[in-house]
Parts: structure tokens; C-alpha cells; sequence
């Protein structure tokens, strides 16, 4: 609550007051404490404790003659200081020091779906483990404390990769430390600010994250050396990003739906990748977007592997899987739709995925002409399909589907 004018109002009754020490003393104490709780809208002595020490410091208060003249240090403030203080009488620029770690296991990096703290500018997002430096702490003592705090690890190997300066028209500026750990110890625990998961990092692009994090996870990704990363914000927009002090091209670049396994995740019936570099490298023009059809239908993973056989998915073991392959297309194609994406690169050859040519539903290794459910339900929607032997027809950008038949 502010009141404009006040502190005039009461410099004035002040001045009256102030022929005798002890009403001078009464009412510098009550306009500090009005200024505190009433006049200090920018919260300028709550944030600064050490000046209001200072006004009420007896040689402050008695230290010239005449009392009037302590009537400015009351309402005594330092406008040259800006938001975050000064010191030896110059200004300076302060950001918050952050850590950022993402803990390595397998294939996969431990991920925070931050959905606990109110007020959370990364609420609803999945990022790594991290947090504010406390006094006196280098990034690596802060990086290991927040790790310990937040997941119960001890990390035991870990690398410094990177700072990444954030600036945003909405936060505090951050300079945030970036580190990867591949060395643990101790057992995973609940966390206070979200759910802990580990994320195969082929999955984390399709991931509600922060545009910039996509960044640096793919500067991670190529194991290169210590990188300075400046990321620009106006609100959620990524409106700017430096590497190395050089500008990074932003621009939107366009969405592909990439079955996993040929990205690298180990989601195929006998739990291996067919991971294809011509496909990974797709990367560098395209935003992709994994999909396992047939994990996001139920199926575990290994698996009995399974063909069509007409209208009908079934495993070698005779098993109907009809519903699983169904479920699993329409999941696909709601991911696929949801990122704007217009074409999809699927497995060749797959029950789910395959475009062009499947099984025959005999388990003989004989192909036939036809589609996987997914290729076949995203073909349906006008959804441009190839394997990872078609990648020309990207380059077309037809909408129609490219036809391997
Ligand atoms: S369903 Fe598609 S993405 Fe999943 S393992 Fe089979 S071919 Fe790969």
C-alpha cells in the first residue's frame, strides 16, 4: 500500500517536533517504520536490511549538530542504486547463479516434470535437476548439493559443459551452469518440486520444454567443447540466441514424426534400436518428433513380434493385437497432428510403421505390398510417409503420399 505525498506530511511534522531530542527520536522511529511498512513500496529497506541498521545507529542520529539535520537520513534513499545494490559506490550488474545437471543413465538422462511449486516459471516443464548457488558456493558445490537434494544422488563423475546467460524481459537475469554426471551413488528419492523420470534423450525433444533447452541438449548431445550460450526471452518466446557470442539462426524449423527406433530408442520387439544415421542426421533441418506406435498401444517392450495379416495384427503366437496396433496409430497421429507436423518417417517393413511393404502375416520373412496401421491411418490424413530409404520424398514436400508400393 503506498500513500503519495505522506513522507512530505511527515518530513514537516518532523521538522516541528524536532526542538527537543526525544520527540525528534519518536518521530524518526515512527516514519523508518512507516517508510518500512507503508511508504517502501519497492521494498527497498525489506531487501536491504543493513541500511535501516543504519538509521537507527545512535552516532547516525546524534552524529552533527542540531537536530534537523538527521531529518534527510530518515527518509534517506539511495536512488543511484540499482534493483540489486552497488558496491563501492558503482554500479554493477547482478544475475542469479544457477546449476543445471542432467544425470546420464543408459540412454536416458533423470528429467523433472516440475508440477509441485506454485509460482514456478518452469511449471508444466521437463528440465534437469538444478537450483540457485547459496553464499559462498562455487557451480560445483551447488551443482552436487542440488543433486543431492532434489534425486538423493551423490554424484561421483561429472562434467562442466557449459554457461548459458538467460535474459527475459519477465525473470531476473540468470547465468546458469551447466554440468552432465554419468557417476552415481545412493538411490533415487521423491522430489519436492515434481516428478523424477528417466527420459531416453532421443524422447526429450517432444518433451514440454523450453524452446532455448533444446539448445543446449543438442550442444550436450554432440560432446564438444565448453560453450557460452545466450538465451533472449520476451515471455515464452525464445527471441534470441547466441553461441559463443555468435547469433544462432531461430526461425521455426519444421516438425517430422521419426519412429523411435530408428532415432536410436531401444523400442523394437526384441528391445534393440535400428538407429540410422541418415535419419538422426535429419536433426539439423528438421525438429523430430519420436514415436513408438506400438509402446504408446500398451505393448511391452521386448515382445512377441507380430504382422498383419488383413484387416488383423497378431504375435507369432497366435495372439490378437488388432486393439494395441489401433490404439497406437491414433496415438501417433494425435502427437503427429498436435505438432503441426506434415510428414513422418517410419520404420520399413513394420506392422506399425512400415510404408510400402510389411510381412505377410506368415511369419515366413515374405514381403507383400501395403502399410503398417500408422503409416496406413497417417497416409489416410494426408500425412506425407517414407522409411529411411525414401528420405527424397521429404525433399518434394508433397503433401500427397509418396507411394513405395
Ligand atoms: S512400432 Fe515403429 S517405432 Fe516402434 S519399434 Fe516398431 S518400427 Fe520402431
Amino acid at each position: 500500500m503506498v500513500f503519495p505525498g505522506a513522507a512530505g506530511e511527515i518530513r514537516t511534522l518532523g521538522t516541528l517536533l524536532t526542538y527537543t531530542r526525544f520527540p525528534v527520536v519518536l518521530v524518526m522511529t515512527a516514519s523508518i517504520l512507516l517508510r518500512i511498512v507503508v511508504l517502501d513500496s519497492k521494498n527497498y529497506y525489506t531487501k536491504n536490511l543493513h541500511k535501516v541498521k543504519t538509521q537507527f545507529a545512535i552516532h547516525a542520529i546524534f552524529r552533527v549538530p542540531g537536530t534537523l539535520a538527521i531529518l534527510p537520513d530518515i527518509f534517506y534513499t539511495d536512488k543511484k542504486d540499482p534493483p540489486g545494490g552497488a558496491i563501492m559506490g558503482k554500479s554493477i550488474y547482478r544475475a542469479v547463479n544457477t546449476t543445471l545437471i542432467y544425470i546420464e543413465r543408459g540412454g536416458a538422462y533423470l528429467m523433472l516434470h516440475r508440477t509441485k511449486k506454485e509460482n514456478d516459471c518452469n511449471r508444466d516443464k521437463w528440465i534437469g535437476i538444478g537450483g540457485k548457488f547459496e553464499p559462498g558456493e562455487s557451480p560445483e558445490e551447488c551443482m552436487l548439493r542440488e543433486a543431492k537434494e532434489e534425486t538423493g544422488l551423490t554424484l561421483t563423475d561429472y562434467r562442466y559443459r557449459g554457461i548459458v546467460t538467460f535474459v527475459s524481459d519477465e525473470w531476473e537475469p540468470e547465468y546458469m551452469h551447466l554440468f552432465t554426471a554419468s557417476g552415481f551413488e545412493g538411490a533415487l528419492k521423491t522430489c519436492d518440486e515434481g516428478e523424477l523420470a528417466w527420459i531416453q534423450k532421443q524422447d526429450l525433444l517432444a518433451l514440454p520444454a523450453w524452446e532455448g533447452d533444446k539448445i543446449f541438449l543438442r550442444l550436450l548431445e554432440k560432446d564438444g567443447p565448453f560453450f557460452s550460450l545466450k538465451l533472449r526471452y520476451a515471455g515464452e518466446v525464445l527471441a534470441e540466441a547466441k553461441l559463443n557470442g555468435r547469433p544462432l539462426a531461430l526461425g521455426q524449423r519444421e516438425k517430422l514424426l521419426v519412429s523411435a527406433c530408428l532415432l536410436g530408442a531401444p523400442c523394437r520387439y526384441d528391445g534393440k534400436s535400428k538407429a540410422d544415421a541418415r535419419v538422426q542426421a535429419l536433426a539439423e533441418e528438421y525438429e523430430l518428433i519420436p514415436v513408438c506406435p506400438e509402446e504408446l498401444g500398451g505393448l511391452p517392450t521386448p515382445r512377441t513380434p507380430s504382422e498383419r495379416l488383413g484387416e488383423r495384427v497378431v504375435m507369432a503366437d497366435g495372439r490378437d493385437v488388432t486393439e494395441n496396433y489401433r490404439r497406437g496409430a491414433e496415438a501417433a497421429l494425435s502427437l503427429c497432428l498436435a505438432h503441426g507436423c506434415r510428414a513422418a518417417v517410419l520404420k520399413e517393413k513394420s506392422p506399425s510403421c512400415g510404408c510400402g511393404q510389411i510381412y505377410d502375416g506368415t511369419f515366413s520373412r515374405r514381403l507383400i505390398p501395403g502399410d503398417g496401421v500408422t503409416a496406413a491411418l497417417l497416409r489416410s490424413r494426408g500425412i506425407t510417409v517414407c522409411g529411411e530409404n525414401g528420405l527424397d520424398a521429404l525433399k518434394k514436400g508433397a503433401k500427397t503420399a509418396p507411394n513405395n508400393h
